[in-house]
């Protein structure tokens, strides 16, 4: 049997006590349910749990994976959380409500004519690479608010939200408060942080998202 529905109500139990103690509302914290990797036989027992908004990283397993499950559960939120390809700009606006990893130019133009074309319109968050690694996707924060400004202006994009991935070696907490500090300044109500290890620390410091996939799916 699943572990899974057990470990998805100790995780809504942690987030209702981080709302708490961080003096927020009940309920102001969103959980993405990261289901990458695992497959339909693992999720559905998510599903049946209640659990209905999920993140996952790949444009083409997700089509793969969702159809068949949103037939049976029609009000699935779906949020794509990994690196988009321009080129995959169609399928992603087609298929996923929100997109968080929105990092550069070529990407907000080719979203912007999808969203024309198909007049449909995931919410859009930008990707802040706060500890400016090398390997990371996402905008380095000093370049951050001129990204934010061309998305809003010259590519007609309205943009929700920011979501940073902290470097795994350091303390989460200052690239939260950094990705808050960009959000607050420019006006942005949406913020995506937050993972298995340190979702609390980001609750703590305004997470509106908490990704969590291996505490309530279990090692990938
Ligand atoms: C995989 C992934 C997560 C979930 O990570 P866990 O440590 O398993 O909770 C969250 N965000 C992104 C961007 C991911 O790729």
């Amino acid at each position: 049997m699943s572990e899974a529905p057990a470990r998805l109500v100790q995780i809504r139990a942690v987030i209702a006590r981080a709302e708490t103690d961080a003096g927020r509302a009940p309920g102001s914290v969103a959980l993405v349910a990261v289901s990458k990797t695992f497959e339909a036989p693992d999720i559905e027992p998510v599903l049946a749990a209640g659990q209905r908004i999920f993140g996952e990283n790949r444009v083409q397993e997700a089509q793969r994976k969702w159809p068949a499950l949103r037939e049976r559960w029609p009000d699935v939120e779906l949020h794509l959380i990994g690196p988009l390809q321009s080129n995959k700009a169609r399928e992603a606006v087609a298929l996923f409500d929100a997109i968080h990893t929105v990092d550069r130019p070529s990407l907000a133009a080719a979203l912007a004519r999808e969203i024309a074309r198909q007049g449909r319109a995931p919410r859009l968050l930008v990707q802040v690479n706060t500890g400016e690694e090398a390997q990371k996707a996402g905008v380095a924060p000093q370049d951050a608010d001129a990204f934010l400004a061309a998305c809003r202006g010259e590519h007609g994009l309205p943009v929700a939200g920011l979501m940073c991935i902290p470097p795994v070696d350091q303390a989460p907490g200052p690239h939260f408060a950094l990705l808050a500090e960009i959000a607050r300044r420019n006006g942005l109500s949406m913020l995506s942080m937050g993972m298995s290890a340190d979702f609390e620390t980001a609750i703590e410091l305004g997470a509106t998202h908490v990704r969590v996939g291996s505490a309530i799916f279990g090692h990938r």
